[in-house]
């Protein structure tokens, strides 16, 4: 299976976030302990400060285990060098795609300065992940409205609307071709309800390990384990796990 949303430990950040320090091994354990074959993975310390060297201390933690993990970098689109940034993380880092978080980063998803840094992700074929489901920046439809700017550009909802939001991402995805929901925190009920409403080739599942307050990323572990209780079929599960991240990232 992929997990389509995971964390490089906080090594720089005093994150409220809390998460546990561990080493790219460390990860890779919970990845073989949980049955997880590949991981995309964000910056935890560029969730507060997109910085070029968050991205590099990124880019080296998945380049202990290039055939497992995929990175995500990050970068704040009011600063004059993101798309500059973009292209570098892209290119030279061989990061696949950017993680916005417009919540903690303070943006909003509408800010025209978000289109260059669209258009390079999609020149380089990546894949766009935004934080979601925590109003009143981070809504799925203002999500929606970016990804309708770049109807070519794969555009995730990285947590499927969280508690207070989910209905609004479900309509969204229906509405929007290129835009694809992550069950990341999203509460078991709206997981349910999700899996059965949601065009099944654009559902993604996610962790958010690496923000766990221990290396074994025991509540990541046991989020993988909730699947099973979610009323699931062989076909969704499929979809969701293995067909629909594999379909976006390539490769295996
Ligand atoms: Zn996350």
């Amino acid at each position: 299976m992929i997990d389509f949303h995971t964390h490089t430990p906080a090594w720089r950040s005093a994150s409220w976030l809390a998460g546990a320090a561990f080493d790219a091994d460390e990860f890779i354990s919970f990845m073989d302990d949980s049955g997880v074959d590949r991981a995309v993975v964000l910056s935890h310390d560029g969730l507060f400060d997109p910085s070029s060297q968050a991205n590099d201390e990124l880019a080296a933690f998945v380049a202990r285990h290039p055939q497992r993990m995929i990175g995500f970098g990050s970068v704040s689109p009011r600063r004059p060098d993101a798309v500059v940034e973009t292209e570098r993380m892209m290119s030279v880092l061989g990061l696949r795609g950017i993680k916005l978080h417009p919540w903690l980063q303070g943006f909003s998803l509408h800010e025209a300065a978000l289109d260059p840094i669209c258009e390079t992700v999609q020149a380089a074929g990546g894949i766009v992940v935004s934080h979601d489901g925590t109003p009143p920046y981070s809504t799925p439809a203002q999500i929606a409205a970016l990804a309708r700017r770049h109807p070519e550009l794969p555009v995730v909802l990285g947590h499927g609307g969280l508690h207070d939001c989910w209905r609004e991402a479900l309509a969204a995805v229906a509405q929007t071709p290129n835009l694809y929901l992550c069950i990341c925190g999203t509460p078991p009920y709206a997981a349910r309800y999700i899996l059965e409403h949601a065009p099944q080739h654009r559902v993604l599942f996610g962790t958010d390990a690496g923000l766990s307050d221990k290396p074994s990323q025991d509540y990541a572990a046991a989020r993988v384990r909730e699947i099973a209780g979610w009323g699931i079929t062989a076909d969704q599960r499929q979809a969701m796990l293995v067909d629909n991240p594999q379909r976006l990232l390539g490769g295996r």
